[in-house]
């Protein structure tokens, strides 16, 4: 007996020549202003250039008052942290399913990440998290996960009642709104990331936002020391004293990571309503098929498209194992579809089993076990992503895709038994 599927001598679904995704979209215009760049500098110590621009650019398209560009997203998570004055014995809800460098900076802060588990869409779970308030609690991170805002209302009014700050990890969520409102504007401050497959990119690099001139000038002082303390915090200032040094750490941009975001801003909008329109089209396929669960987007979310994250089903495809399921989609030519690995449940880790041999003198965190957060473990063991592209030429390689995930949950018998 033969099966079409690809996995078992058929012919694959997807046929177009690899790559089948790359991000970020990169124009003439792009290695024009790269160009630019090397002739006007290459080393900027102050707000001023490329890294002025940008910054102004964040800040008017969030509508915030202070944007802070940074090495990494790791880099402006750790900023975040250290500019709200966190430190030893305090205690900062994370999301136990969130990328690790969410969490990890507080590892080096003397503080301590307590986990929370998430609901049925992946983001933070509000009532999961206020189980976890304790007296040492002093704020809550959330992830905005794949690219879709968690639920601001409840989280906000949770922190709002307890008195913690309310802090944001949109690494990848860049433009992704709640009625109107853009992810990283709910908090008190913002970290993202513009590493490579980010929807804002500038290769490597990232950003904190916030609205409070004292974390602001905080941020500075964590990682900027010098120039841009000297002439951003003002003299009168109680900290201005420490201007020079600030508190030691330099976690600038470089220059030419700064042109190619500030290049890619221009299109940020245009690149995810492109997005949005095929998002709903792949959905509409595969939000019918047996075995597999597309997110709901509650209404007046627009995400980001980070990624598309399914929720594989198998008791829907008569216990099919998602390996057998995720190898037939490769089969059939799905070289995008992936189970993310190191994007895991933060209890999966042996950092956060046991940090001892890494963080020796960290005998005060806590040591978490796999089972901890079920719902974060059902999520990550069962999760497919898939990308979103973007432009209307790729529509038909999108059909290609969602067309293999109808071929083989049409056939998943033949790969049963
Ligand atoms: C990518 C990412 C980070 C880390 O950003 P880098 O720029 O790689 O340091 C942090 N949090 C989330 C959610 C991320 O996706």
């Amino acid at each position: 007996m033969t099966s079409p599927l690809a996995l078992l001598g058929g012919t694959p679904a997807v046929t177009a020549p690899a790559p089948h995704f790359t991000w970020p979209h990169l124009t003439s215009d792009t290695a024009d202003a790269v160009l630019a760049q090397l002739q006007a500098g290459i080393s900027i110590y102050d707000r001023s250039g490329v890294i002025a621009e940008l910054e102004d650019a964040l800040c008017d398209y969030h509508g915030v008052k202070h944007a802070v560009l940074t090495s990494s997203g790791t880099a402006a998570l750790h900023s975040v942290y250290a500019a709200c004055g966190i430190g030893p014995g305090d205690e900062v809800i994370v999301p136990a399913y969130t990328f690790y460098a969410t969490a990890t900076p507080l590892l080096h802060l003397g503080a301590i990440p307590v986990l929370a588990d998430c609901n049925d869409t992946g983001n933070l779970d509000p009532a999961n998290v206020k189980q976890r308030i304790t007296p040492r609690t002093v704020a809550v991170m959330v992830t905005h996960m794949w690219g879709t805002p968690a639920d601001m209302d409840a989280l906000t009014a949770i922190t709002a009642d307890h008195d913690l700050l309310l802090l944001e990890d949109a690494s990848h969520a860049a433009g992704a709104r709640i009625t109107g409102r853009k992810a990283g504007t709910f908090g008190d401050a913002a970290a993202f990331s513009l590493n490579g497959p980010k929807p804002l990119s500038a290769g490597e690099g990232g950003f904190v936002l916030t609205d409070d001139d004292e974390i602001f000038y905080r941020v500075l002082l964590h990682g900027h020391y010098n120039k841009r303390c000297r002439t951003e915090i003002p003299p009168s200032h109680d900290l201005y004293p420490y201007a020079v040094t600030g508190m030691g750490l330099k976690f600038r941009i470089h220059p030419l990571a700064a042109i190619i975001a500030l290049s890619q801003i221009a299109n940020l909008d245009d690149n995810l309503h492109g997005r949005q329109a095929i998002a709903t089209r792949m959905r509409e396929t595969l939000r019918g098929l047996p075995g597999i669960t597309v997110l709901d987007v509650p209404d007046g979310v627009t995400p980001s498209w980070y990624g598309m994250v399914l929720r594989y089903q198998p008791d829907d495809l008569g216990g099919l194992p998602i390996e057998r399921f995720y190898g037939a989609l490769k089969a059939e030519g799905c070289l995008e579809v992936d189970r993310p690995g190191s994007t895991c449940p933060l209890n999966l880790h042996p950092l956060f089993q046991a940090p001892a041999p890494l963080l020796p003198h960290r005998a005060d965190l806590p040591t978490y076990a796999p089972g901890q957060f079920p719902r974060a473990e059902a999520f990550h063991r069962n999760a497919l992503k898939l990308p979103v592209w973007h432009r209307e030429e790729d529509i038909p390689l999108a059909d290609a895709y969602t067309h293999a995930f109808t071929k083989v949950t049409d056939h998943y018998r033949d790969l049963t038994g």
